[in-house]
Order: structure tokens, then C-alpha cells, then sequence
């Protein structure tokens, strides 16, 4: 089934793209929770972390390495900064393609809501 970030995969939703390669994509988030609030997706449509299989494990691998890379050049690399990743309902899922949020430019709390 088609997601949301497929579409934006596809540019036929647009985004704020800050990252891109062959595997992956990352763009802001619409609705940002600190002041940088970046969505890192592999472009290959996974639902859940509990789609993941043994096959995935370098192309999953891939996403916190663009987080710290993007960290790194946003300048809050050495400060801190969190990634997270959501799954279904309880965990707080909202689409259904995994994605990777990096959270960063401020201190944040522990432990989440
Ligand atoms: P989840 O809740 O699944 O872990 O995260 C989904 C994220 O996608 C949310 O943080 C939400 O703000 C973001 N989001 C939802 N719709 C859009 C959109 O149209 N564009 C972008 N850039 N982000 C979106």
C-alpha cells in the first residue's frame, strides 16, 4: 500500500529535502517537536520495524549514519541530539513506512511521554 512517504519519495507530495541517496531520503518534518526535526527513511516502503528481515539490516543500518551525519553539519553533533523510531499504535506510529526522527537544537526530556 502506498504511504504518504512514498508520495514523497515519488515528489508527488512536496517536502523540505535535506538528504538524499540512492537508499534513502530525509526531509523536515511538517510538524517539528525542536528546532531541527528531520524524518530519515529508506526508500524502500517497510511498514513496521516488525516488517524488518535479515536482508534489511544494511539499508536500516544506513539511517543512523545520515543522522549523524546531518547532526554533524547542522552544528549539534557534540551537544546531543535523539533519534527515534515509532512503532504502531502504542508506540505512536503514524505512517506506515519506517522512519527514523532526528530531534535536535535543544535539550530534551527523558522520558517521553
Ligand atoms: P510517526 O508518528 O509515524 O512516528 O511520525 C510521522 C511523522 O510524519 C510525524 O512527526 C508527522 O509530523 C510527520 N508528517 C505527517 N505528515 C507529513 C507531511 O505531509 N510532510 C512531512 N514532511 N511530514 C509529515
Amino acid at each position: 500500500m502506498s504511504t504518504l512517504f512514498d508520495k514523497i519519495i515519488a515528489r508527488e507530495v512536496p517536502a523540505e529535502i535535506v538528504y538524499e541517496d540512492d537508499q534513502v531520503l530525509a526531509f523536515n518534518d511538517i510538524n517539528p517537536q525542536a528546532p531541527t526535526h528531520v524524518l530519515i527513511i529508506p526508500k524502500k516502503p517497510i511498514a513496521t520495524l516488525n516488517d524488518l528481515s535479515e536482508e534489511d539490516a544494511a539499508l536500516v543500518g544506513r539511517l543512523p549514519l545520515v543522522a549523524a551525519r546531518l547532526a554533524k553539519q547542522l552544528g549539534f553533533a557534540e551537544e546531543g541530539y535523539r533519534v527515534v523510531m515509532n512503532c504502531n499504535e502504542y508506540g505512536g506510529q503514524s505512517v506506515y513506512h519506517i522512519h527514523m526522527h532526528l530531534l535536535g537544537g535543544r535539550r530534551l526530556n527523558w522520558p517521553p511521554g
